[in-house]
């Protein structure tokens, strides 16, 4: 019996095992509580990256209750550059994003890779191109190393603690009871959020990504955990195409562009000094980040909360 039994129980662990690695994928995008409902054309192309230059055309989106969420979202981002996402709390930031990374599809216009629709290509492919950089990224129960090399599959031990090194991680990292061994995630070590950002870029270092998409932490790091992780990013943002939802201006004031978003919609673009010099969003939240004004003036609080 024990025969017969073996393959069946092998095609279980199997089915067990690809529902693990779909699970962690999306809990790697930090998507976990989404369900993973889109399809792909049966003889989809691989996405084939050459400039990583991104253009949304003019896209609407709600999550399915009616409620449109964002619209008539358009920009383009040119190869190796950087766009900026700004606004309040809710205005559709990560959305836009989503969006990107194909956990949805527009209800209306297009997202586009070097011309190629993001649905039109295969979702693996599209995941492969993007890596996605938070303090919320999902360690899952296994060890650092593991956690590093996710994605990675023939990353070898030197070019992980070159990542590490570069990610400002490899100190904390060593300092670990079993290092690079250590069991983290669910049942294991407890890792800082700073820890697991830099977990996170290490794992993004090691990708090597066309684009890259960041979502700035939210959380206290001590000031100069957080130059080191500044340091690191910058290195890592550095001619690719870059995304980056940003909490505290002062972290995207170089970035090309920056689009601040209110309920949905662009409400200003362009460079740092220019939204400065236009007066209005951005350059009252720039104020009271730097301390210039103590408060968002009424008219901007009342647009926020609407
Ligand atoms: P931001 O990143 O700017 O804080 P989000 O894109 O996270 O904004 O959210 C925009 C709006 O979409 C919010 O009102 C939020 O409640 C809503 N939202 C976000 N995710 C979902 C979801 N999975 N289902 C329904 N509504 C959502």
């Amino acid at each position: 019996t024990q025969q017969f039994v073996w393959p069946l129980a092998q095609f279980g662990q199997i089915i067990n095992m690809y529902q693990r690695a779909h699970a962690s994928s999306a809990r790697i995008f930090g998507l976990m509580d989404e369900p993973a409902r889109l399809a792909e054309q049966p003889d989809a192309p691989d996405l084939a990256v050459s400039e990583g230059r991104v253009e949304y055309d003019d896209v609407t989106f709600g999550y399915g209750d009616g409620e449109t969420i964002v619209e008539d979202i358009s920009f383009e981002v040119d190869g190796g550059e950087t766009l900026a996402l700004v606004g309040p709390t809710g205005a559709g930031k990560s959305t836009i994003l989503k969006l990107l990374m194909r956990m949805y599809d527009p209800d209306e216009g297009h997202v586009n890779i070097d011309g190629q629709d993001v649905r039109d290509v295969t979702i693996s492919s599209l995941r492969e191109s993007i890596a996605y950089v938070s303090q919320e990224t999902f360690l899952f129960y296994g060890t650092v190393r593991d956690n590093i090399t996710y994605g990675t599959f023939d990353a070898d031990d030197e070019a992980v603690v070159a990542a590490a090194k570069a990610a400002e991680a490899h100190e904390f990292i060593s300092n670990l009871p079993e290092g690079y061994d250590t069991k983290v995630g669910e049942r294991g070590v407890k890792l800082s959020g700073g820890q697991r950002q830099r977990v996170s870029i290490a794992r993004a270092i090691l990708k090597d990504p066309d684009i890259l998409v960041l979502d700035e932490a939210t959380s206290d790091v001590d000031t100069e955990t957080e130059m080191l992780i500044q340091r690191s990013l910058d290195e890592l943002t550095a001619d690719r195409t870059t995304f980056s939802i940003a909490h505290r201006l002062s972290t995207i004031k170089d970035a090309e562009q920056i689009v601040v978003l209110e309920d949905g919609r662009i409400v200003e673009r362009g460079a740092h000094d220019d939204l400065l010099s236009e007066d209005g969003l951005y350059a009252h939240l720039w104020g009271v980040q730097a301390g210039e004004i103590d408060q968002l003036p009424d008219e901007f609080v009342e647009r926020a909360a609407r």
